[in-house]
């Protein structure tokens, strides 16, 4: 959203094209506290404010699917569902999904315990019992964010190592606040859905029909079991994080674009300092391009960065802005058809020169 503000206030009529059900931020229904200025407000509603501030300048939105883009040809053309969209930029900012286990309480219990995200959600579990589900680094850096505020952090490993880098790992399992269960995967999350006086949902089937966006909702337990010797056991808990990867959309880049060789799927921005992808005229912005980082703040950031990247290609390349390029055709016809070269107005000349201590802009840029 910070790319559309930011080409919007540049004057280049960005078309934004996503799909309504939005990205991570729409997703979060708790208060969004680690932006900075924002507090006691929403993901969605966070969301909505950047799309309407957006808006505001001139961007427009599409609600549409992009299942392809070519870049073979100049203009780059866009492909949605129902049109093919010409243009000199495109500005890649899908996101990245976090990979869920996809077994049972786990898609009714998100925002009731369920989480893939301890610095989002972390605090919530102030002085619980927690889980984190994993054995990569995403998985090892929940466990410690946990550690420090969590009363234990119970890591679940289907293997019996981590595929984490080791200072990760040793760290991790020195802390005595984390205990390790090796060899076993999450069958199932148990918890209390609460709707006119409680449903409980240890037995899967008992979540229905049940409006779970409306529910209160609270993660009990997690049943695990045991992958050498097929035992199940509880383990009681106030939340599941699952730290088991994530995936950037990019999927509809392949053989557009190039991809990091390290982080898979994630697109490559080659040039030092640039959001420029392999591709001139397409750039990333966000957890397409960012494997390590991925939050929302250090994404508005590489938004505003792809969108100043942008717009000075476009510049460079002389492309893009039509309305100018018509508004000085016409002053030199205009001027040329009158002769008044020699007579133009400059409002500095008639002042005297240059205007010192002027404010330059109607509102206070940050
Ligand atoms: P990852 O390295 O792919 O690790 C995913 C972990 O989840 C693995 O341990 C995997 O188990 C486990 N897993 C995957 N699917 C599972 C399933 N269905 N059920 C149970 N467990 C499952 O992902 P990541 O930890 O998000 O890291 C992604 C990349 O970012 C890595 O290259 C990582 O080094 C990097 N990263 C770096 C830092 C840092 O340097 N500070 C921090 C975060 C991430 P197996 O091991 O058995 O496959």
């Amino acid at each position: 959203m910070s790319a559309a503000i930011y080409a919007a206030r540049a004057g280049l009529k960005p078309l934004v094209i996503a799909p309504p059900m939005g990205g991570q931020l729409q997703g979060k229904g708790v208060d969004v506290e680690n932006y900075p200025g924002l507090h006691d407000v929403t993901g969605p509603a966070v969301v909505n404010a950047m799309r309407l501030q957006a808006v505001q300048f001139g961007a427009v939105f599409e609600s549409e699917n992009v299942p392809k883009i070519d870049a073979s040809t100049r203009p780059l053309k866009v492909y949605t569902n129902s049109s093919v969209i010409e243009t000199h930029a495109i500005i890649v900012a899908t996101g990245a999904e976090s990979n869920w286990l996809m077994i049972p309480g786990e898609y009714e219990m998100r925002g009731g315990g369920v989480s893939s995200c301890a610095t989002c959600d972390g605090h919530i579990y102030r002085g619980k019992d927690v889980v984190v589900v994993g054995g990569g680094d995403t998985a090892m850096e929940e466990a410690l964010v946990l550690a420090r505020t969590s009363q234990s952090v119970t890591v679940v490993h289907r293997r019996d190592t981590f595929r984490a880098s080791k200072i990760l790992a040793q760290r991790v399992i020195e802390n005595p606040s984390i205990n390790i269960i090796w060899d076993s995967a999450v069958e199932r999350i148990v918890g209390e859905i609460l709707v006119d006086g409680g449903t409980d949902i240890d037995d899967e089937d008992d979540s229905g029909d049940v409006d779970l966006d409306n529910a209160q909702k609270y993660v009990t337990g997690a049943i695990i079991k045991n992958v050498n010797t097929g035992e199940e056991s509880k383990i009681e808990t106030s939340a599941v994080f699952v730290a088991i990867g994530h995936t950037p959309t990019t999927s509809f880049l392949e053989g557009v674009v190039e991809f990091d060789e390290e982080y898979s799927g994630y697109i490559k921005t080659p040039l030092e300092r640039s959001t420029q992808t392999s591709i001139t005229g397409i750039f990333a912005a966000g957890d397409v391009s960012d494997p390590v980082y991925r939050q929302a703040v250090t994404s508005a950031g590489s938004g505003a960065a792809a969108a100043l990247d942008a717009e000075r290609w476009l510049s460079e390349e002389g492309l893009g802005n039509e309305e100018a390029e018509l508004e000085a055709e016409l002053l030199a016809e205009l001027m040329a058809d009158e002769d008044i070269s020699g007579s133009s107005y400059n409002a500095y000349d008639q002042m005297g020169g240059r205007m010192t201590g002027m404010k330059e802009s109607a509102r206070v840029e940050l």
